[in-house]
């Protein structure tokens, strides 16, 4: 079955052939499912369509609904299916752990959990090796935060403005966007001025803005602090890459006054940059701890925070442990995507289709001048969607109706940034160019008729 667009309009893009169709839906309607959530699930959850769609299978880049609709998930869950929804070779993974073993706890041994470490540890450089498994990005945020302050001896934290850690207490403080935050205590960050150069007061000089943070430990610390922390592209702020030269020069400074470099890498990393693996080698530096989530389990709920022994070691002077960190059908999970990312060349993939479609959203940005910026790398991409260009006027409406639009078509794309006017493009990273033309011509016709 096609969106509902495609049926009625023959001008309409075709959505490249895929050889699959779902096994029947016999479940509830999208109707029942949303009376149920209104009186039990949190009245905190969102959709992001007018008309909530009904997710029933997914396979590889696509997502089917409750009848039978195909979609291109060019969101990729919220980036977090790096090799594919259901990839054969993970489901394999998890079925064969499930049925050997489906929970055992850090107090006995299990290989599930050690080879992943070993696995993960030979994708990092440098002393960065040891392994702490957690449950979900904001977790490993949470614990990176504590595990700097406790070897530093130092309180204070610096991170950007725009940056998205996690929604716990801590991570919430590091966070730098107040949609969200909740006013609870969140002491000792300072967030510095956002590298970003489209936005940014210093446009694409990186090392201007990492005078931004020199001057927080000068004027706002004691002068030690405990740990700088970013994400090297911003993901929920709208895809924001740093400017160049940033990393660098704040690493530098934060090693001066004592502290370590945190990378959040719960976006960018697991080859989603295409360039790199991780999102922080294409600023050349190495962070002291490196967080991860979301691509690192395909979906699974799985997060961890990798560092070198020496820092590792604080966690020794008291009890510390997480009791479905590691579960080991999720580590099963983590070893056979990073085996899919290197057997499928998905870091080569998100190069190749990434500079492709980028290349041909920087030509629809000279068609229609609604489109005030196109960023980012491999298949981590962002649109800025402006009513002005001059002023840079978020066009926050017309973002809701383009996603909507396009839903209809067939596509489904995120959107973040600050304004919420940014879309941010996270397919898996097995996305063909078939598929990125096809969700260029969605956003080409949608636009064309606005
Ligand atoms: N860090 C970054 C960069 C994120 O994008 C997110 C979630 O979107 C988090 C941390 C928090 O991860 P989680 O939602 O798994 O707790």
């Amino acid at each position: 079955k096609e969106a509902p667009l495609q049926k009625d309009d023959v001008s309409v893009p075709k959505m490249p052939p895929f050889d699959y169709s779902p096994p029947p839906y016999n479940g509830p309607s999208a109707g029942e499912i949303l009376a149920k959530r209104k009186d039990y699930l949190s009245p905190s959850l969102f959709h992001l369509y007018k008309k909530p769609l009904n997710v029933v299978d997914g396979k590889m880049q696509y997502l089917f609904d409750d009848e039978g609709r195909r979609y291109v998930d060019a969101f990729g869950g919220i980036a977090t299916v790096c090799c594919g929804h259901c990839h054969p070779d993970v489901v394999d993974a998890i079925i064969k752990q499930t049925k050997r073993l489906q929970h055992s706890t850090v107090l006995y041994l299990n290989s599930a959990i050690a080879d992943f470490a070993e696995a993960l540890a030979s994708k990092l450089p440098g002393d960065l090796k040891v392994v702490f498994f957690t449950n979900s990005g904001t977790e490993a945020n949470e614990l990176a935060i504590m595990m700097a302050r406790l070897y530093t001896g130092c309180q204070d934290i610096i991170s950007l403005r725009n940056g998205y850690h996690g929604n716990a207490t801590g991570t919430m403080g590091a966070t730098g966007q107040s949609i969200w935050k909740f006013n609870v205590v969140q002491s000792g960050v300072h967030h510095a001025l956002n590298p970003d150069p489209y936005r940014g007061v210093f446009g694409s000089d990186g090392e201007k803005y990492a005078k931004d943070v020199q001057d927080l430990i000068d004027f706002g610390t004691s002068g030690n602090v405990a740990a700088f922390i970013s994400e090297t592209i911003q993901g929920v702020g709208g895809i924001v890459e740093l400017a160049p030269g940033y990393l660098p020069a704040v690493y530098g400074s934060i090693k001066n006054a004592g502290g370590i470099s945190i990378a959040d890498e719960v976006q960018s990393g697991f080859a989603r940059t295409g360039s790199h693996f991780w999102g922080f080698e294409s600023q050349g530096v190495v962070p002291d701890i490196v967080t991860m989530a979301k691509s690192i389990g395909n979906g699974i709920p799985l997060g961890a925070v990798v560092t070198t022994p020496k820092i590792a070691v604080v966690l020794t002077r008291r009890s510390y442990f997480n009791t479905f960190g590691g579960n080991p059908v999720c580590t099963a999970a983590g070893l056979a995507v990073l085996r899919v990312i290197e057997k499928e060349n998905l870091q080569e993939n998100a190069l190749l289709v990434g500079s492709y479609l980028k290349d041909r959203l920087m030509a629809m940005k000279n068609k229609y001048e609604i489109i005030g910026d196109v960023r980012g790398r491999g298949l981590m991409l962002g649109i800025e969607l402006v009513t002005d260009r001059q002023e840079k006027t978020p066009a926050k409406a017309e973002t809701l109706h383009v996603m909507d639009q396009m839903k209809e078509l067939g596509v489904l794309i995120g959107k973040g940034g600050f304004y919420g006017n940014v879309f941010r493009i996270t397919p898996p990273l097995c996305f063909t160019k078939e598929d990125a033309d096809f969700l260029v011509d969605s956003m080409d016709y949608v636009m064309s008729r606005m």
